[in-house]
Formats: C-alpha cells, sequence, structure tokens
C-alpha cells in the first residue's frame, strides 16, 4: 500500500540524532497518567485535547439513525403550508441557499426550514426578525472585507469598520448578516454601482443567532455587486474567544497584555460584523492601529507601517485568498520570534513572550519540516507565503489552525530542555503536525457547514500522526494511534447518547458541542482505516479533492467521491461501505466462532455495554474490512470484507486466529470460549507471536468481552498475567489503562480492601518492568525504555509501592536544592509523591512555585501533582482559586477541578462546590466547553450508586442542560459503572482474595 512506502518517508531530520542525555527522558503528559479517566472521553481540540489510555467499558442502545434524506425543493405551495417563518423569508426575497441537507448526506439540498421554539424579535422594538434560521440566506454573497482596527490595549476601547463587498444572488431588500451582541453599529450604509450611499431604513438584531437586518427601501438587484459600509465599536474582555485580551508577566514582574484572536466556530462575529459562516469565502485585507512598541500579526505579511501620531502607528496588510471567517486571526503583542525557511521558500516563525525564547527551537524546526513534508506528501504548494506560530499565554484551546497564523496554548508549543520532557516534545510535534495538515485539509478546502467537521477533524487527527511519523520516523508514533485514538473513539461512541460522525448542526451551542471525541478520534480512525484497506488509492482521492476543491467548499461526500474514483479498481463501492460508517452511530464488534474444519463463522452486531434488561438487537449493519492472521503463518494477513450480518471464512489455522490484525479497523472482537482459550495459552507461552499492536487488541477485546459478559473475570485475569513479562509501551499503555478502570471503580465504591487488592495486583504485574528500568539513569535507556519508564514509575506509586515512593520523595528533596538535578521525566511522578505522600510544606512549597513560576509547562505539572493532596484545606483552597482566576488561569480550572474530582478526599467535596457554584463556572467556561465537559465527566466519574444517579439529573434538568449530548452520555456511564459492580464487583473480589498469594508470595 501506498501508505507504506509514505510512512517511511525521511524527512530532513530525525529528532533523535541530535538530542542530549537530558532530553531523552520521558516523562509523563497528562495523557498518560491523569488518574482521571475523562479525557479519554473527551480528548478534542480546537484544539484542544489531552490524552488518556483507557477508554472505560463502553456501552450504549438505541440512538436515531440519520435518515437518508431526499432532495427536493420547496414549491411555493409548501412554503405557505409550512409556515410563518419561511413565508417571511419568501416575502422579503431573501431566496435560498444550496447547503447540506440535515443529515449532511448531500451537499445539494435546499435549507429545509425548521420550526423553531420561540420566534426572534429585535431586543428593543420587539418586531419580528426577518429571517428566523440559524443559518444566513443566500442572497448575498460576500466576495471582500476590507477591516480596520483600533484595539486600545489600556482602556480596552476597540473601534473599527469593515467594508463588505458583496454580489446580490436573489434580489431583495434586506441583507442579513452576523454581529456580535456587544457590538455597537453605526454609520451604516451600502455604495451603490453609481457611487451613490444609501442608509438603511430600519436595522434590526436577533440576539440569538446573532444577526442583524439591515432593510433598504428598493431592492438591490441581482447580480450587482455593492459595498457595505459599517463602523463599530466594544469593549475587549477576557473571554478567550472573538478579539479578546490574554495577559502575561514579564521576567521584571511586569504585567503586559496583548489581544488576540480565537473565532472558531462562531466569534469572528464577535470581532466585526461578517457573514460568519465557512461556506461564505472571502478574500480579506486589514489595517490595525496600534501602540509602536507592539507590532500586529495577521494571516498574511505586512505590505506597509506608517505613523499616525506620537505614539501610534498603523499596519496594512496584504489581502488573504478565499477564505473562511473562522480561520481569520491578528494579534497585537510585544513578543519576539525566531524564524527560518522551508525548502520552497516559506517564511516560518515562532512567536512569544521575550522570556520564552529559549523554549521556541524545537517548535520552529518541526514546523519548518512538517511543512515541507506536507507540501510534497500532499502535491500542492502552501500557497501563503508565510506561516507564524505564535504561544498564547490564555488560550480556551490547544491550538487553532488559522491560516497562516496558528495560535497555541502556551504548553502546546514551547519546550524547555529543563523541564520538558518526551511526551512533552511528542506533544508539540503533534499539535504542530495537526494543525499544519489543516491548512491544506480545512484552510485551502473548508466544510461546507459544521456537519462535516469531522472531515476536518479527523483527517487533522490521523494527520497529527502520518506528519510527526514522516518527519520524526524513529519515534514510531504510528504504533500508538490505535491505543490513543481508536479505543479513545470507541470508548465514547459505545454510548447509547453517541451520534453519527455527520451530524445535524443547527445551533451555536450545537457547533460548540461537536468538537468531541466522534468528530476527532472517530474520524481520524476511520481516516486510517480506510486508509489501510484502500492503500495508495485513499491519498490520490485526498490530493483530487483538495485541488477539486481548492479555495472552495466540500462535503463528506465529495471525499467520498474522489477516493472512490481513486480506487475505481477496487470491488469495493466505497461510498456505501463508508455510508455504513458516517451515518450510523456506534461501532461493531465482530464475533468469531471456530465451526471446525478450517472455518470459522464471522458474525456482527452494535457494540454496547448492558444496563438494563430490556435490550433490543441492534438493526445495524457495517462493511467492515476484516484482516486476519493466524497460528499457522502470522505474516500471511488474510482480508475479508464483512457486509452481512453474518458470514464464513475458510481460514488454515491450527488452535487460534486472531482478527483485526495490528488494529487498523474500527470494530472489536470476540470469540467462542475455545478460541480465547487457545489465544490466551498462546499469550502465556510467547506473547512475542503477536506484534504488540495485535497484543493491544488482545487485551482490549478481553476487556470488552469481560464488561459485557462474555468472559468471566476468572477467564480475564488469566489472560492479562502475560504482561507480567511484557515490555512493549503500548500494551503496558493499554493493560493499565483497562486494569485501572477497575481499581477506580471499586476505589470509589469504597470498597478498599478490593481496591487496595488491586493496587497490589498492579504492582505485581509491572515489577518485573520496573526492577529493570525504573529510576535509570536516561541515557542509558533508549527513547522508549524512557517512556515506559515514565509510565511505569509514575503508576507504580500511585499504586503504592513504598520503594517507589521512598525514592520519589527523595528525588523531591535533591530538585528542591537543584532545579536541573532530576530528569524532567520524572518531575510529575515526584511532584505527585511530594504532595501525596509527603508533608503538607511541599504543598506550600509547590503552590508557591505554581504561582510565581512563568514557565507553563512546569506549572501544568505542579498543577496536576496539588490536586493529589489528602488534606481538605488544600482541596478547598484549590477549589477557591479556579473561581478568582488570579492564579490558575480560567484556561487551566478544568484540570485543577477534574484532578480534584479523582482524588478520594476530594471527590464529593468537589461535585458539591461545582453545583453551588454552577453559574460563577458558567461565566468562566461555557457548558459546552471542553473544561465544562470535563470537569463535570470527572465529578459523575465518582458516583456509584441509584441515588447518585437522581439527583444528578435533577441538577442538570434544573440548569436546563438534561438534553446536552455529553451530559446524557456521561448519566449512562454512571450506569454502566453501577451494572459493572452489580455484576462484576463479587466475582472480580474473590478473584482478588483467591490470587492474593500469588503476589503476595512474590513480593
Ligand atoms: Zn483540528
Amino acid at each position: 500500500m501506498s501508505s507504506n512506502a509514505l510512512l517511511n518517508w525521511t524527512g530532513s531530520s530525525d529528532e533523535d540524532d541530535n538530542e542530549g542525555g537530558a532530553v531523552l527522558m520521558s516523562s509523563l503528559h497528562e495523557y498518560d497518567v491523569d488518574e482521571d479517566d475523562t479525557s479519554q472521553l473527551l480528548n478534542y481540540r480546537v484544539e484542544n485535547r489531552t490524552r488518556n489510555r483507557n477508554p472505560i467499558p463502553l456501552s450504549s442502545s438505541a440512538l436515531e439513525r440519520i435518515k437518508e434524506e431526499k432532495k427536493y425543493k420547496y414549491s411555493l405551495v409548501s412554503v405557505l403550508i409550512i409556515g410563518v417563518c419561511l413565508l417571511l423569508m419568501v416575502n422579503i426575497g431573501l431566496g435560498y441557499r444550496k447547503c447540506e441537507g440535515q443529515d449532511g448526506t448531500s451537499k445539494h439540498k435546499v435549507l429545509k426550514p425548521k420550526p423553531q421554539a420561540t420566534v426572534c424579535r429585535d431586543n428593543i422594538t420587539k418586531v419580528i426578525f426577518p429571517w428566523q434560521q440559524y443559518r444566513l440566506p443566500s442572497a448575498i454573497k460576500p466576495h471582500v472585507y476590507s477591516i480596520f482596527l483600533h484595539p486600545n490595549l489600556t482602556t480596552f476601547d476597540c473601534t473599527g469598520h469593515i467594508n463588505i463587498t458583496f454580489e446580490v444572488q436573489e434580489e431583495t431588500n434586506h441583507i442579513i448578516f452576523h454581529s456580535g451582541a456587544k457590538l455597537q453599529l453605526f454609520d451604516i450604509y451600502i455604495v451603490l454601482p453609481n457611487k451613490k450611499h444609501i442608509k438603511p431604513t430600519s436595522k434590526l438584531y436577533c440576539e440569538k443567532n446573532e444577526m442583524v437586518a439591515l432593510k433598504f427601501s428598493n431592492s438591490l438587484a441581482k447580480r450587482s455587486h455593492y459595498l457595505l459600509h459599517i463602523k463599530f465599536s466594544y469593549k475587549l474582555d477576557f473571554s478567550l474567544k472573538g478579539f479578546y485580551l490574554s495577559r502575561y508577566k514579564k521576567s521584571n514582574g511586569k504585567e503586559m497584555v496583548i489581544a488576540t484572536t480565537q473565532f472558531e466556530t462562531v466569534d469572528a462575529r464577535k470581532a466585526f460584523p461578517c457573514f460568519d459562516e465557512p461556506i461564505f469565502k472571502v478574500n480579506v485585507s486589514l489595517q490595525m492601529v496600534r501602540d509602536k512598541h507592539y507590532q500586529t500579526l495577521f494571516n498574511m505579511p505586512l505590505k506597509s507601517t506608517a505613523s499616525i501620531s506620537n505614539n501610534l502607528e498603523i499596519d496594512d496588510f496584504y489581502a488573504t485568498p478565499k477564505m473562511s471567517s473562522y480561520l481569520i486571526a491578528f494579534i497585537v503583542s510585544d513578543f519576539q520570534s525566531v524564524t527560518n525557511s522551508t525548502p520552497s521558500g516559506i517564511k516560518v516563525s515562532v512567536y512569544a513572550s521575550a522570556d520564552k525564547m529559549g523554549q521556541l527551537d524545537f517548535a520552529l524546526k518541526t514546523a519548518v519540516n512538517v511543512l515541507d513534508f506536507y507540501e510534497k506528501f500532499f502535491k500542492i504548494p502552501f500557497p501563503l507565503e508565510k506561516m507564524d506560530l505564535v504561544a498564547i499565554p490564555d488560550f480556551a484551546a490547544g491550538a487553532m489552525e488559522n491560516w497562516g497564523l496558528i495560535t497555541y496554548r502556551e504548553t502546546a508549543i514551547l519546550y524547555d530542555p529543563i523541564t520538558s520532557g518526551i511526551s512533552d516534545k511528542e506533544w508539540v510535534a503533534i499539535v504542530i503536525a495537526h494543525e499544519i495538515s489543516h491548512q491544506w485539509f480545512g484552510n485551502l478546502v473548508t466544510m461546507e457547514w459544521w456537519n462535516d467537521l469531522w472531515l476536518n477533524e479527523g483527517f487533522a487527527t490521523y494527520m497529527e500522526y502520518f506528519g510527526t511519523n514522516g518527519i520524526y520516523p524513529r519515534w514510531n508514533i504510528m504504533s500508538e494511534f490505535p491505543v490513543k485514538e481508536i479505543y479513545a473513539a470507541m470508548g465514547t461512541d459505545v454510548s447509547r447518547y453517541t451520534h453519527p460522525i455527520s451530524v445535524t448542526v443547527d445551533s451555536s451551542e450545537e457547533t460548540r458541542e461537536i468538537f468531541d471525541v466522534i468528530s476527532y478520534e472517530k474520524g481520524g480512525s476511520l481516516i486510517s482505516m480506510m486508509s489501510d484497506f484502500f492503500g495508495e488509492a485513499f491519498f490520490q482521492g485526498v490530493t483530487a479533492y483538495l485541488n477539486a476543491h481548492a479555495y472552495g467548499n466540500a462535503g463528506n461526500q465529495d471525499l467520498i467521491a474522489s477516493v472512490a474514483n481513486a480506487a475505481a479498481n477496487s470491488k469495493v463501492n466505497v461510498q456505501a461501505m463508508m455510508d455504513t460508517w458516517t451515518i450510523q452511530p456506534g461501532f461493531p464488534v465482530v464475533t468469531v466462532t471456530s465451526s471446525g474444519h478450517g472455518k470459522v463463522t464471522v458474525s456482527q452486531k452494535r457494540f454496547l455495554y448492558t444496563i438494563g434488561t430490556n435490550e433490543q438487537q441492534s438493526k445495524e449493519m457495517w462493511q467492515i474490512p476484516l484482516s486476519y492472521i493466524s497460528d499457522k503463518n502470522t505474516n500471511d494477513v488474510g482480508h475479508f470484507v464483512l457486509d452481512k450480518k453474518l458470514d464464513s471464512i475458510e481460514v488454515d489455522f491450527k488452535s487460534w486466529i486472531k482478527f483485526n490484525h495490528n488494529e487498523t479497523g474500527y470494530y472489536l472482537v470476540t470469540y467462542d470460549k475455545k478460541l480465547w482459550k487457545s489465544l490466551t495459552q498462546q499469550l502465556k507461552s510467547d506473547p512475542t507471536v503477536f506484534t504488540p499492536n495485535d497484543r493491544v487488541g488482545l487485551l482490549g477485546d478481553s476487556f470488552a468481552a469481560a464488561h459485557s459478559g462474555q468472559l468471566t473475570y476468572d477467564e480475564l485475569f488469566d489472560l492479562v498475567q502475560f504482561v507480567r513479562g511484557e515490555s512493549e509501551y503500548v500494551v503496558l499503555y493499554k493493560a493499565l489503562g483497562s486494569l485501572t478502570y477497575i481499581k477506580d471503580t471499586l476505589k470509589f465504591h469504597l470498597d478498599e480492601s478490593s481496591h487496595s487488592l488491586m493496587k497490589s495486583f498492579l504492582i505485581y504485574l509491572l515489577q518485573p518492568i520496573y526492577d529493570k528500568i525504573a529510576w535509570k539513569d536516561a541515557s542509558k535507556l533508549t527513547r522508549e525504555e524512557n517512556k515506559l519508564k515514565t509510565m511505569i514509575t509514575d503508576d507504580m506509586c500511585k499504586n503504592e509501592h513504598q520503594p517507589c515512593i521512598v525514592k520519589a520523595l527523595q528525588l523531591f528533596d535533591t530538585w528542591k536544592q537543584n532545579h536541573t538535578a532530576v530528569s524532567p521525566n520524572d518531575l510529575e511522578t515526584i511532584f505527585y509523591a511530594a504532595v501525596a505522600h509527603g508533608p503538607s510544606a511541599n504543598w506550600n512549597y509547590l503552590w508557591n512555585l505554581y504561582v510565581n513560576s512563568t514557565n507553563p509547562g512546569l506549572k501544568r505539572k505542579i498543577l496536576g501533582a496539588l490536586t493529589s493532596s489528602n488534606e481538605v484545606d488544600h482541596v478547598l483552597s484549590l477549589q477557591g482559586e479556579t473561581l478568582t482566576t488570579t492564579n490558575i488561569r480560567s484556561q487551566d480550572s478544568d484540570k485543577a477541578l477534574a484532578g480534584l474530582a479523582q482524588n478520594l478526599v476530594g471527590s464529593a467535596l468537589t461535585w458539591k462546590f461545582v453545583r453551588q457554584n454552577w453559574d460563577e463556572l458558567l461565566k468562566l467556561n461555557p457548558v459546552s466547553s471542553y473544561n465544562m465537559q470535563r470537569i463535570i465527566k470527572s465529578c459523575l466519574r465518582t458516583l456509584t450508586d441509584e441515588n447518585d444517579i437522581s439527583a444528578a439529573k435533577g441538577f442538570f434538568k434544573a440548569q436546563g442542560i438534561s438534553d446536552m449530548k455529553f451530559v446524557k452520555r456521561d448519566l449512562e456511564s454512571v450506569q454502566i459503572n453501577i451494572h459493572w459492580l452489580q455484576n462484576y464487583h463479587s466475582p472480580v473480589k474473590s478473584w482478588l482474595g483467591s490470587n492474593k498469594h500469588q503476589w503476595q508470595n512474590t513480593a
């Protein structure tokens, strides 16, 4: 397959070659070690992902399937029947737009009006707003935005104006566009083709949809071009969206304020009036007035600067190519930069505040190399002259792919050799590879509407591994895709309240809510499965798609058509196959049963965890590209497309067969008892006949089988013991994740004796590898061993392995004397031990360091540790700090509260705190934001009985959010946990009790 050749692409650098000993050590990232398994379900990014290794028992049932929509246009008669809203549109001549259907399955459907709960009226005059739909009418097509802005970073006033050149597509006397609720608009007029200025006769505002309607006395003629002029003003704030403020402390203690943007998904309208939907692609130019000690960055290079007073200058920028509003960005700051160029001459710069100049080199090198890699891979030159990457002190997401001006949370771009470990470095590379892949897939070709967000994010999720692998092939990062992405996707997609990957989006809340695991991880998993299955044709199709739709918009179907065209020789109907994965929610489990004589039967059904007694059989069916190996020849990979509920395959095997070779497919597998037994025996006698990812798969499949009653826990624990001899990072990552689910459920259920036995069982499994590599000098270990070492050591300390804790506390004392004396890879573990097992003074020491440090990476590590304190005073103190935001930035409140919720001392207190301070928390984080989702999920993870669920349901209902998808999913997870306790607590407890002699004798 083509991807094999591409995977071996060697870029201009291999990081390992020039790393010193100190940087060759691994540190555990939050995605490696967080005790809360919330992040596994929520690792999205605009780009805001954290990682986690353990998808919990998954679950789900009857979800509405997206219906095939028929293409039709509304006749005038049907319009009349449909009701007043549409009638109003017709009357005022706004016309219809071409758009996706409600399900996004076809891009050529006419907007289907949806009755809205309340009629939107102007907030002052109460006149009915002339357009009631969430999406703008298509009568007006903007072509050019000329933006002038003057943000005052002392008074925080921002004034400006915009000239929008537009074309009339349907005769109308209205212009309807977006404008944020805080914008004051004035001096509005249009310029006619004859240069005459005309003012509107009325201006109405629909706050719910953030739309302005201007009415003119005469109709605007179809196909004519006009210019719309609007002056506006507003106050800049620290809301992390629109054009907003961020502050940081200089090394001399002086506080500085910068102004920056975050527009995706619906917040460009908060910075200037515009047609704020991805379908409206325009050329944008910018003029920015600023203090002469500051500089401005924009998507495009600077054209000229002129002085306008003693202190003020104005920057004038080149116009962009056609682009969507959510990708516009500008920054006014005093930042400094480092710069280099790609072989094709694109100037790449990384910006940050002056004290962080020493932490930018790795990001610069990665960005230059990955940009070059993608230009060659996509065979399409990057169309802009420059690429800026900027570290923003306050940033809600992880990073944002603005065209030519990518913004990052500081921890996603800074790499400090003193405090950053291997995982920190990988994270920086992965986020950069993700965002830069969007410059083609998302920016050059943009989804028509947010229902196809998965195309953007799924593709970038796959490319973040592919691109990183392209430039740092020795990292072997592709091998981590199944365990970190596919299992994370399934962990959410198993819910009965998951959603199809192509989804209806009809409100601002919905557009924010779809930045979830389904769009990112499931999207990425499907791209991975398809690229594996179709080989070279897949990426040929991608390149054809990018060329065909450059500077325009496209949908799911366009990509599929393009791949189908490239894969014309394949016997598979690409469209039909992809539809089964994008239109249906959930994913299948394949049951393999040996029928003797070299034959197995394979059947499929939707995988769901049982939570009640009346489960219905699923009707879903997928076209599953199966792959398998057997004990006859593990190098001979069989392939079979299962497109029926039940089928049979002839396979040459003696005692076992293993499906989903290397875990490239988005499905689980289970086997009949005899096959499971043979697989277990093979794992126990010689696991290395399976590749590391096949071992990952056998763990994932066996835990899922046990959690759904197809394997007993005796059988599961018998199988799992092979990991006692394991030394592969991905296999132990999966094993620890799955076992931690059981451990945590026992912990929150307050079964201390079983919880304690589970911890000692984990210590027993990890002891051999711990003895081999823990605390060893990093320079004596390989990169992979260093990563493994960090993960294992952290887990051993968290399982209260006394020698581990003693060593960590010793190292903490050493580190207090000399901050460079300890490997950055060990910092999180020693901070954790210092807080959880050391004197109270350790907490105070770290808190003071947290408050005073300007190193965001170090602060992140410290904050995680601070949440592990067993002292109530510490818990309450941190909770309070999340509200003031003086010391803990609002972007980090989720890390603090989610960490406290996972701490047994803090769990009940934190859930109470969240409920009592709900309104305050919402002011810092919108309810659909990643942060709030993570906080809520972490709190609900700790609940283990029906009364808790009822109380939580009542609370969410009172807050009006009980219908939100993530709330339903989280509540369902609690029910799954309760079901697990009812059915499996006893056998697990009993197995631990009767087997403890094994590890007690060994210890
Ligand atoms: Zn993305």
